[in-house]
């Protein structure tokens, strides 16, 4: 097999600067300090207005500035030394010795990958973990490919108007000006794959991204020949209806599959990162039987030899389901090239297949076909072996096969690189107080002068009043306690718990002596009314006289204003109705930066909590939801009345808040090892992938 993948149009460059290219053509630069520098300081104007997207900036470059850099001998000798040790890196590191998978690949499958805020193919949570997941991966030289779709607009851009109505807005992606290499078969043609969708074959085109060293194929069906529906399939991340979502899903899993093949790739393990590519299970049965000449028993067990299956949401609305009548016209190809009725493939994905009025489940057709399954944090695991316990009438929901994996991080990709500096410094002991207070504080800063600028942006845009225009230099200050809330404006995630007592709220926001200030950020689903009422009812707070400049909502929550705010904050809040939040990563990122969590006990907050690295409230123990929510929001308020507060303010005659900092070390070191993506990968490997690899 002779495949090529090309990369969209290159400028040409003088010699200095030819590294440019090679380094922006393979993401591990966004997790390289220096190089995510270089590419910065290109031109700092253009990668502000060019989305933080290299390959955009090199373009846009004009002339005197192409001959400036290459004249220019540190830069370039700096450009040479990163492309050298990018080489080095892709060159193959130490193979973990433990994890010998004897040249067998993982094949990893996710509906959207979070990798850099310049690739919009991600929504939140499940693509950031699995972004997260792929450079860890690469880091330890694991054997795996990773499969998603080709969005044309991603998840949507959100804009929050004066009235704080929250708009949404899509931007094409250009993939000929991103990291994104179409596949060419050995005729020089687009490698295109022809699947079987209801009456119709659909074409798709396949494109590679480099993670460092792990490939992340892509599949694309705006391609010339299909119908502007079909075209359309991978057009919006979660977006259209039902029958989109069917189409999407399909693709994935049949067609990811498909494409692998196609490029000689065969997984010996299938990890499905959510239920949206569950789709896959039937295509390997399909191929047991037909190509492996199977029973369907026997290639039942085949399937569920290779495949991993990892569950991410406790909430039954985030487990997709479909009418059965609508999937079986997706599988009777896959039954009829096995002979089977097409039953019995949809009886797979039910719980009781002789209940007419149930609909097909993917997360129960992959818990039926994976070998191993699991829940993404000790308590998400408990929770999901509870939700799931009817699959196994005959099992205690103890016995009930779902283990956990705690999620991770990415370390290299979220800490500041001036603490990591300090972290390295410092080796096995912890960073001094005076120099991690210094840095913090100027990354607390550094968050202020991004928020101002960012409210700058919005208002603007808006046609805010001048008066308001010139009072953003007076929104915030750099040495008030500052509080960080960023996440998905569900109802459960209770963003406004605190402002369920608003003269409560605007006593310890606006307090003289220990003021206290909040950013908010995150987009509320489009079909979702009361998540945008969440994001107006903040908004419509963040103005009234007494919290103006103290209370701030950003609209465009993204990886780069995620990394600013979870660098740069003192406080990370997180609030959700316990025990609906899997595990949450956004207060491990925080936490890594030195920033004290102040938490639910509730998802990774169970594990990570242990009283000395940051602060717990909550409970769910036999009240209604009311009450519950009553109860947190005044166990919050003492907290951060009476210690949190208090503590930031207790300055020694060295202005240091000595016991904060010791917090600060203690979350730092408490967090880091065991919340990484590392630690993750490594357990997903030994406890699951190689196990599957070995009996292949
Ligand atoms: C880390 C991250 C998330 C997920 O964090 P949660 O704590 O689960 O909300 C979502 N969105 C972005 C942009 C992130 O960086």
């Amino acid at each position: 097999m002779s495949l090529t993948e090309r990369f969209g149009p290159e400028r040409a460059l003088p010699a200095p600067l030819a590294p440019l290219y090679e380094i922006a053509h393979n993401l591990w630069w966004t997790w390289d300090a220096e190089a995510t520098r270089l590419m910065i300081e290109l031109d700092p104007v253009l990668w502000k207005s060019g989305r933080h997207n290299p390959l955009a900036v090199i373009e846009a470059l004009d002339a005197p500035r192409v001959a400036a850099l290459a004249a220019d001998a540190d830069f370039t000798a700096r450009l040479a030394a990163v492309r050298d040790r990018q080489r080095a890196y892709l060159g193959g590191g130490e193979p973990p010795i433990d994890l010998d998978f004897g040249g067998r690949l993982v094949g990893y499958f996710c509906a959207e990958f979070g990798i850099h805020e310049s690739l919009p193919i991600y929504s939140g949570g499940l693509g950031i973990l699995a972004g997260d997941h792929l450079k860890a991966a690469s880091d330890r030289d694991l054997p795996l490919v990773a499969v998603g779709l080709a969005y044309r607009y991603g998840y949507f851009h959100q804009e929050v108007d004066l009235a704080g109505r929250q708009h949404e807005v899509y931007l094409a992606n250009d993939f000929e000006r991103l990291p994104m290499a179409l596949v060419h078969d050995r005729f020089g043609e687009p490698l295109t794959l022809s699947l079987p969708y209801p009456g119709r074959k659909v074409l798709a085109h396949v494109w590679k991204v480099s993670v460092g060293r792990i490939p992340l194929y892509l599949l694309d069906t705006d391609v010339p020949g299909n119908n502007a529906e079909d075209r359309s399939i991978t057009g919006h991340l979660y977006g259209g209806n039902e029958d989109t979502r069917v189409r999407q899903e399909f693709l994935l899993g049949v067609g990811g599959l498909r494409a692998l093949r196609a490029m000689g790739i065969a997984p010996a393990v299938c990890h499905l990162n959510e239920g949206h590519s569950s789709f896959l299970c039937l295509e390997q049965l399909r191929r047991h039987v037909v190509d492996g000449s199977q029973t369907f028993e026997r290639a039942m067990a085949s399937v569920r030899a290779g495949c991993v299956f990892t569950t991410h949401t406790p909430v039954p609305a985030g487990n997709d389901n479909f009418e059965v009548a609508h999937v079986m016209q997706y599988l009777r190809p896959l039954a009829a090239g096995m002979d089977e009725p097409v039953e019995r493939l949809i009886a797979l994905g039910l719980t009781d297949p002789a209940n007419p009025h149930e609909r097909f489940e993917m997360t129960v057709l992959a818990l039926r076909l994976s070998r191993f399954a699991n829940g993404v944090s000790a308590l998400h695991g408990e929770v999901s072996r509870g939700m799931w316990q009817h699959l196994w009438p005959d099992r205690t929901t103890a016995q009930v096969p779902i283990t956990s994996v705690t999620n991770g991080v990415h370390m290299p990709t979220w800490i500041a690189p001036e603490i990591e500096a300090l972290r390295r410094e410092a080796g096995a002991g912890a960073p001094a107080p005076e120099r991690l207070w210094s840095e913090h504080e100027h990354l607390r800063s550094e968050l202020i002068g991004g928020v101002r600028r960012r409210l700058r942006r919005q208002l603007e845009r808006n046609g805010a009043p001048a008066q308001e225009i010139l009072d953003i230099d007076r929104v915030f200050d750099p040495h008030t306690l500052t509080i960080g809330f960023a996440r998905r404006f569900a109802e459960y995630k209770r963003a406004t718990l605190l402002m369920s007592d608003p003269d409560r709220f605007v006593r310890l926001l606006a307090n003289a002596d220990r003021p206290v200030q909040m950013l908010m950020a995150g987009k509320a689903h489009p079909r979702s009314e009361p998540g945008k009422l969440l994001i107006q009812r903040v908004w419509e707070l963040s103005r009234i006289p007494a919290l103006r400049g103290r209370l701030v909502l950003l609209e465009g929550y993204d990886i780069a204003l995620a990394r600013r705010m979870v660098q740069g904050a003192d406080i990370w809040l997180n609030t959700p109705r316990r025990p609906l939040e899997a595990s949450g990563t956004s207060g491990m990122k925080a936490a890594a930066n030195g920033a004290l969590n102040l938490s639910v006990l509730d998802g990774w907050w169970c594990e990570g909590y242990d009283g000395r690295n940051g602060w717990a409230f909550g409970d769910d123990h036999g009240v209604d939801e009311a009450t519950q929510d009553a109860r947190d929001a005044d166990e919050l308020f003492e907290l951060l009345e009476k210690v949190v507060v208090p503590m930031f303010y207790d300055r020694g005659p060295d202005g240091l808040p000595r016991a904060w900092i010791e917090r600060m070390q203690h979350a730092m070191s408490s967090v880091v090892p065991r919340f990484s993506t590392e630690r993750m990968v490594d357990e997903y490997a030994g406890r699951f992938y190689l196990p599957c690899a070995m009996d292949d």
